[in-house]
């Protein structure tokens, strides 16, 4: 009878104290979000997928076909497309696709382009069914509104 007794006020107070962290925890302020309804605010170092930066003049890409990201990418994520137009001193970007499947997120093609023409983006919520779909013609999201200033 006393096993019985001693059974239940050790159940009892063992209830009565994880009630109670239960209760201290609530009333506590909230330190986590309510993903994805919520999000933070990512901070200015965060480097996400590289992205074209638009020329505030023209609303095009800085880039001026150097290749010299395409060059020291250690990965080969970068593939670079351009035309001389007839009559033209100067070759036109047609095309700058970024396989980010094989992205580091190294920077060199950053720091490597003269008239900084990209910047790491600060897309975090990338998410897809395929490889495919990170193959990303950055030039056709400057165009949709995907780019820096
Ligand atoms: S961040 Fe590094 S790995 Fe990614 S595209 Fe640029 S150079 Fe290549
Ligand atoms: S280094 Fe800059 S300017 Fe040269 S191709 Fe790359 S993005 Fe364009």
């Amino acid at each position: 009878m006393s096993g019985y007794f001693s059974d239940l006020y050790h159940g009892t107070k063992s209830l009565l104290v994880g009630l109670g962290v239960t209760f201290r925890e609530m009333v506590k302020p909230t330190v986590t979000v309510h993903y994805p309804r919520e999000t933070l605010t990512i901070t200015p170092n965060y480097r996400g997928h590289i992205e074209l930066v638009c020329d505030e003049k023209t609303g095009g890409s800085l880039c001026i076909t150097c290749g010299m990201c395409a060059r020291a990418c250690p990965s080969a994520c970068i593939s670079i497309q351009s035309e001389k137009p007839e009559g033209s001193k100067k070759k036109i970007l047609t095309g700058f696709v970024l396989d980010f499947t094989r992205c580091s997120l190294c920077g060199i093609c950053v720091e490597s382009c003269p008239t900084d023409a990209i910047a790491y983006s600060q897309e975090y919520n990338l998410a897809g069914f395929s490889r495919e779909e990170f193959h990303m013609d950055l030039l056709d999201r400057l165009g949709k509104g995907g780019s820096l200033t």
